[in-house]
C-alpha cells in the first residue's frame, strides 16, 4: 500500500473514489504537458475544467451550522488544494478535532467566531476573529471553532491537500464514542456509569452557547499561552497598490506560523487586468467573494482555456501555467487566493520581455526593432482600465 493510499484511508477518504475520470484526465494533461517536442506525435488531451461552484452545493447542512466542500472529489483539477466554505450560528461549535493529512487555513468573510488551539509544545491559545482575519492551524494541531454573535459566521477554509475531507476528520466525540468503556474511564477518571452521559457518535457542528466576555481561562491554571499565534490580521496589513487594483499577501514571511501555504485577497477594480505571469513552484487556487471575471489558463501545446467567474465560483490553475485576470462588470472583484508553498514566487512576462536584450525579442517574433522597443520592461501586475 503506498503511503499516499494509507493517508487516504486514514482520513475516511477511500469513502469515495478520490481518482474519478476527471482526475486521471487531468494527470495525463498534466504529464503530456511535460512532454517535449521530440515526443510528438502525441494527442494532447484539451485543458479539463477549472472552475467549480462552491457555493451553489448542498453541503453538510445541520441545526448549528453547514458546511460546502471544493475537494478532489468533487474538483478533480484541484489535487492540492481543498476548500470549505463554513458557516457556524451564534454559540454553535465545530467541534475539537485535528487533521491528520492537512494543514487549515482560514479567512472571516462575516461575522466573529472564537478559536482555541493546542500546539505540539503544549501551548495553547484562545482568540477570536473577525471580517479579514486569518487563521492557519499547522497539519495536526487540534483545534475548535465557535460562532460568536451577532448573526450567523461564515469562513472560508483551504487545506494544503486537495484529498482532505472536512466530513472525515479526527473529532473528540468520535474517539471517546469508539474507545472501550475501561480504557476511557482509566484515562478520563471517571466511573464507566459516567461515560454515558458522553456522545455516542461524532458531533462535527453542534449548537453551543454563545461565550460571555471576557475569555474564559484556560481550565490548566499553569499553561503556557502560544508563543507563537496562529491568527494573522490580513486585511490590517498595508496592500500593494497597483494602477487597477491591491493585494494583500501572507505568506510564511509575514506569518511564520504558515509554512505551507501563502494566502493573497486581490481586489480588481472595474476594467482591471491582472498581467501574464505563472508561478514557478505552486498551483494556485482561487475563491471569488464579490464581482466578475474571466480567467484565461496556457497549458502548452496550443492548449488554451477560458472560463468566468462570480461570487461562489472557485477556479484553479496548475503549477507553472501561464494565466491573466480579467475583471468584468461594473463592480469591483475580490478574490482570495491560495498557493500551496509558504513562500511566495511569480514571473511576469513584462519582466521577462525586460529582462532580455531587444535582438533577441525581434528574431524570437521576427518584428522590427521599432516595435519590439513597445513592449513592457517591467511588471505592472493589475493594469487599470483601458483609458
Ligand atoms: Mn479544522
Ligand atoms: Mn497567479
Amino acid at each position: 500500500m503506498s503511503e499516499e493510499t494509507k493517508h487516504l484511508q486514514t482520513e475516511g477518504i477511500s469513502r469515495r473514489s478520490v481518482f474519478g475520470a476527471a482526475a486521471l484526465a487531468s494527470l495525463v494533461a498534466s504529464q503530456a504537458a511535460d512532454a517535449s517536442p521530440a515526443e510528438e506525435p502525441k494527442a494532447f488531451a484539451p485543458l479539463p475544467s477549472f472552475k467549480f461552484d462552491i457555493e451553489n452545493q448542498t453541503g453538510w447542512v445541520g441545526e448549528a451550522g453547514s458546511a460546502k466542500e471544493a475537494t478532489a472529489a468533487e474538483f478533480p483539477i484541484s489535487q492540492s488544494i481543498a476548500g470549505v466554505s463554513m458557516r457556524l450560528k451564534p454559540g454553535a461549535i465545530r467541534e475539537l478535532h485535528w487533521h491528520s493529512l492537512a494543514a487549515e487555513w482560514a479567512y472571516m468573510l462575516e461575522g466573529r467566531c472564537r478559536a482555541t488551539v493546542i500546539s505540539p509544545n503544549g501551548q495553547s491559545e484562545i482568540t477570536d476573529f473577525g471580517p479579514g482575519d486569518t487563521w492557519y492551524f499547522p497539519r495536526g494541531h487540534g483545534h475548535l471553532l465557535q460562532g460568536l454573535g451577532p448573526g450567523e459566521c461564515h469562513f472560508l477554509l483551504g487545506f494544503d491537500n486537495g484529498h482532505f475531507s472536512e466530513y472525515g476528520t479526527f473529532s473528540i466525540t468520535d474517539w471517546i464514542a469508539t474507545t472501550p468503556p475501561a480504557v476511557l474511564s482509566r484515562v478520563l477518571g471517571v466511573p464507566a456509569s459516567a461515560l454515558a452521559q458522553f456522545p455516542k457518535k461524532e458531533v462535527y457542528i453542534g449548537p453551543g452557547k454563545v461565550p460571555t466576555e471576557p475569555i474564559e481561562n484556560f481550565r490548566d491554571g499553569q499553561l503556557q499561552p502560544t508563543q507563537s499565534s496562529h491568527k494573522y490580521r490580513l486585511d490590517m496589513q498595508p496592500p500593494k497598490v497597483f494602477p487597477g487594483g491591491r493585494e494583500f499577501i501572507v505568506s510564511s514571511k509575514e506569518f511564520p506560523i504558515q509554512t505551507t501555504l501563502t494566502a493573497v485577497r486581490m481586489d480588481l477594480q472595474p476594467g482591471a487586468l491582472r498581467e501574464l505571469h505563472w508561478h514557478p513552484h505552486a498551483d494556485e487556487w482561487q475563491y471569488y467573494v464579490r464581482g466578475r471575471a474571466r480567467v484565461g489558463i496556457f497549458g502548452s501545446h496550443g492548449r488554451v482555456r477560458t472560463e468566468e467567474f462570480g461570487p461562489g465560483h472557485v477556479g484553479f490553475v496548475n503549477q507553472g501555467y501561464g494565466h491573466y485576470i480579467e475583471q468584468i462588470g461594473d463592480e469591483p472583484t475580490e478574490v482570495l487566493i491560495l498557493f500551496n508553498s509558504g513562500e511566495f514566487q511569480e514571473i511576469s512576462l513584462a519582466n521577462w520581455l525586460g529582462g532580455n536584450p531587444v535582438s533577441i525579442l525581434q528574431d524570437n517574433f521576427g518584428i522590427p526593432k521599432s516595435l519590439a522597443d513597445q513592449l513592457p520592461k517591467r511588471e505592472t501586475g493589475i493594469l487599470a482600465r483601458k483609458a
